[in-house]
């Protein structure tokens, strides 16, 4: 069996606004994260550790930033594009683990609702995809709420 594994990180900043999309669900809150596409940190990271499970670049590389065509898109194109890379070369995703680093909003009520998302993007049970979160303590940049960060780690084994 060959396994593979992964790593993502991401970071948006805040700017204004009224809700943040984090992992494919839209959070109300007293701010936006700011993003060429919908800044969606969580689905990045992710998106991302897959892609670096098949060592094959980075969501920067796919979808440029540069090309206008990704201009507010739902980063659920990008996690698709990464799962469906994966079933190409022959894998299957085994688990995802994201954990998302902030003050507020608070994550814990709609974890849930985004394990269930970023599941059905990929096409596995929702089981097999985590979603926490933590703070940094009040310190750095995510401390004083400037942004929001995201790590994320992909596991797969050939199918
Ligand atoms: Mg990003």
């Amino acid at each position: 069996m060959d396994i593979r594994l992964g790593n993502g990180f991401d970071v948006h900043r805040f700017t204004t606004g009224d809700s943040v999309v984090l992992c494919g669900v839209r959070v109300p809150h007293d701010s936006a994260l700011e993003g060429h596409s919908d800044a969606d940190v969580g689905m990045h990271a992710v998106t991302d550790a897959i892609y670096g499970a098949l060592a094959e670049g980075d969501i920067g590389r796919h979808f440029p930033p540069s090309d206008p065509k990704w201009k507010g898109a739902a980063s659920e194109v990008f996690l698709a594009h990464a799962a469906r890379m994966a079933t190409e070369h022959g894998f299957r995703i085994a688990n995802v683990d994201c954990t998302l680093i902030c003050e507020r909003p608070k994550i814990g009520p709609h974890a849930d609702a985004m394990r269930s998302e970023l599941a059905r993007i990929l096409g596995i049970d929702a089981a097999r995809v985590s979603v926490k979160a933590t703070t940094s303590e009040r310190l750095g940049f995510t401390g004083r709420e400037e942004g929001i960060a995201a790590l994320a780690t992909a596991a797969l084994v050939s199918a």
